[in-house]
């Protein structure tokens, strides 16, 4: 090959055998995560874990701040932020690893349950960009929290234990589907219909929706709700099946949510490592990613500066604008998700410019549709910075386009970051089946994240 071509080889051409089960064990580890952490909530639960066990302790319990101090921040059990305190002022600026917790799924209505016929529901609605005929005729779980009128909070998890009941949502025979097959895909199954089956037991004590009204009584046993409680709840419909290795030679990880919790992860494990660095490091995970970043726990909101503010005043260095100042200085890497070249698929692909599984890290150095529309264009000396960085580090990384042009688009919390002036690009993982609820990695790419996150984050 030649010295002046960029190399394209799969990562999995140039590993000894011990590097192989690093990226195994290390796959292993996140598949546990995967498995015990599927909503925005139980991501930032489990992430506060593995860092106070890593010593890092709430911003609250620090009356000020040296360098070499871990600390975090989380807001409204939804986002995280954590940060290393560096040896140089903050005021040169920060080194941001920044992923979401949530991902597409199915929330319950606010009024969900309902009996048609002698079967009971409950409504949902969906939550990020779906293919809504894959989330019919799986097994899905419920997740989620119900806030009582006093403010207790009652924690649902049914459906992941092998004793657990499972819900789905029907679809029809093949037998009786002439109609519904000639239907364009996006019009076959209605959003009203996403319907989960809950129950066919009537309450013969009952007058009228005796099968409702049994669930209801049901509920009432377990978790001392009434139906008006659904009102101020929570409650997530996520695929009931276990994140597994795939394929045959077991290089592939099948799970739901990967999207972005394979980011969440790698950043998060990177951060735990991170000792001292020269300047403070940081880690993001926001939520409503999926639906736009918008309220007071999308990275839209302030409650991110108001933690770097607070950072600032607890190293006593905070004045007038300073936090503006931070931020122009200040580098990020937006950590998401990117969409693997499909060979099924290829068709959506310019294949000199796509994410490949095994070839490591892809970075997108804008997204956007249309003519780059709504992208955050990550500026050429910045690109030149990060490639430098990852190849003195020996991290493989591709750099790709999310499809050919005019095919469609996306984006992330990239802009959002860049519009407050820190320089950022978009680094993650390519993914199969990106939004289905069972979404494909390659293990080569999410250990190769995991080093490229640590990098960046010690880089000074
Ligand atoms: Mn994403
Ligand atoms: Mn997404």
């Amino acid at each position: 090959m030649s010295e002046l071509s960029i190399n394209k080889k799969s990562g999995w051409e140039d590993l000894s055998e011990n590097e192989k089960n690093e990226i195994y064990n290390f796959a292993n580890q996140y598949m546990n995560f995967l498995n015990i952490a599927k909503t925005e909530r139980e991501v930032i639960k489990e992430a506060e874990n593995l860092a106070r066990q890593n010593g890092f302790k709430s911003i609250n319990e620090y009356a000020e701040l040296y360098p070499g101090d871990k600390v975090y921040y989380i807001n409204r059990g939804k986002n995280i932020y954590l940060a290393v305190i560096g040896e140089n002022s903050l005021e040169g600026g920060i080194n941001i690893v920044g992923a979401h917790a949530d991902s597409p799924r199915l929330d319950l209505k606010p009024n969900p349950l309902y009996q048609d016929g002698n079967l009971a529901y409950l409504k949902t609605h969906y939550y990020g960009g779906i293919k809504k005929y894959q989330w019919t005729a799986i097994p899905l779980a419920i997740h989620g929290i119900i806030v009582k009128e006093n403010g207790e909070k009652i924690y649902v998890n049914i459906g992941e234990n092998e004793q657990d009941p499972v819900f789905t949502i029907t679809d029809l025979l093949p037998h009786l589907a002439k109609e519904q097959q000639q239907k364009k895909l996006s019009e076959a199954i209605n959003a009203e219909n996403l319907s989960i089956l809950v129950g066919s037991i009537p309450d013969k004590d009952e007058e009228k929706d005796k099968v409702k009204n049994n669930i209801l009584k049901i509920l009432n046993k377990k978790y001392g709700i009434k139906e008006e409680d659904f009102v101020s709840s929570e409650l997530e419909i996520v695929p009931a099946f276990k994140c597994r290795t795939l394929g045959l030679d077991e290089s592939l990880i099948a799970g739901y949510g990967q999207d972005d919790k394979v980011c969440v992860y790698t950043a998060l494990r990177a951060i735990l490592n991170v000792q001292k660095p020269k300047k403070t490091a940081v880690c993001l995970f926001s939520d409503k990613e999926e639906i736009g970043s918008m309220g007071n726990t999308g990275m839209e909101s302030h409650v991110f500066d108001t933690f770097i503010a607070e950072l600032l005043n607890k190293t006593r260095i905070n004045r007038p604008n300073l936090l503006d100042k931070v931020f122009c200085n200040s580098k990020m890497l937006s950590a998401d998700v990117d969409a693997g070249l499909d060979p099924i698929y290829i068709s959506v692909s310019d294949t000199h410019n796509a994410g490949y599984l095994g070839k490591g890290v892809s970075l997108n150095k804008y997204t956007g549709s249309g003519g780059k529309y709504n992208s955050s264009d990550a500026n050429a000396e910045y690109v030149a910075e990060i490639r430098s960085m990852f190849n003195r580090n020996n991290i493989k990384f591709q750099v790709a386009e999310l499809g050919k042009t005019d095919i469609g688009g996306g984006g992330t919390i990239a802009y959002i970051l860049a519009n407050k002036g820190v320089d950022v690009i978009d680094c993650g993982i390519p993914v199969l089946s990106m939004h289905a609820p069972y979404e494909v990695t390659c293990k080569y790419d999410v250990y190769a994240a995991y080093r490229a996150y640590e990098a960046f984050l010690n880089n000074r």
